[in-house]
């Protein structure tokens, strides 16, 4: 899906030679999701197509498995990254010996990150005790490890940040993935250290206070996202999302911050390299 549009952006895989010239990372997808996984291999050569240079993979729904296999998909493929932990709809099975086996799978050096950990209030899927818990449990794992934390957070901004405060930001710091929240909630994440990361949502005609949010958050500290297979930016909202159409994002990105598609994908690619710490 990335052949010749009438955007006015030029689009990653439609010929225009600056293909190669530049990175884009799309900084959180589930290629080991169960809508994902069969496909693997065509997705990861659609986004390259796409011009994605890199993709972090989280693992994190459901069993063990499911981080498992996201760490296999990144050993066997270059450019492609794995993050693990316990999502937070899961976090009532965060027991000490998840931890354990998220400790052993951290030591691949394919693994750049832990979580998505976080807080969902929204859904409230798992009670709010259990989600504040295995987010502290997260914090600690990320900061014994030396790794960045990758956070979730709908609905509770508030109680994010003041966890994040008590618990310590990893030395290596951490990005609030899926950004939803207000302005005031970026500044609030910012000034704890976190990067923060823009998805399909951005797009949407109905998320102005998202787009005004985007607006602030110095360039430096931008990521940009996928989160496939959920959450498709337009004109794909709907449908099954894939690191291809990170391209959509960036391009709304770009747009607000008045910088080119191109400077854009460069600024959060080498932001992400700089979290995850590899080289874009
Ligand atoms: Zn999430
Ligand atoms: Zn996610």
């Amino acid at each position: 899906m990335s052949g010749e549009t009438p955007d006015r952006y030029p689009q990653p895989g439609s010929g225009h030679d600056s293909l190669s010239s530049r990175p884009l990372v799309d900084s959180h997808c589930h290629l080991a999701d169960a809508r994902l996984r069969d496909e693997v291999d065509e997705t990861i050569a659609r986004a390259r197509l796409a011009g994605v240079t890199a993709i972090v993979s989280v693992g994190a729904s459901g069993p063990i498995d499911t981080d498992r296999l996201a760490v296999e998909i990144a050993d066997r493929n270059q450019g492609v990254y794995a993050v693990v932990g316990v999502h937070p709809h899961d976090a009532s099975t965060c027991s000490d010996v998840r931890i354990t086996q998220l400790r052993e799978l951290a030591a691949s050096p394919k693994v750049v990150g832990i979580g998505e950990t976080g807080l969902d209030f929204h859904y409230m899927h798992s009670p709010a005790a259990a989600q504040e818990a295995s987010l502290r449990r997260h914090f600690d794992l990320a900061s014994s490890l030396n790794k960045p934390i990758v956070v979730h957070c709908r609905d509770a901004e508030k109680q994010l940040a003041r966890i994040a405060e008590e618990a310590g930001m990893p030395a290596r710091g951490g990005v609030i993935h899926c950004f939803t929240g207000d302005a005031s909630a970026a500044l609030m994440f910012l000034e704890l250290g976190f990067f923060i990361s823009f998805s399909g949502i951005l797009t949407f005609r109905n998320a102005g206070r998202v787009r005004e949010a985007a607006r602030l958050v110095p360039v430096e500290r931008l990521l940009v996202e996928t989160d496939a297979p959920y959450l498709a930016p337009e004109p794909y909202r709907g449908k099954r999302n894939e690191p291809a159409y990170v391209t959509r994002t960036l391009a709304v990105l770009a747009e607000l911050r008045g910088l080119s598609a191109d400077a854009m994908a460069r600024a959060t690619a080498e932001n992400a390299g700089r979290l995850f710490g590899f080289a874009v």
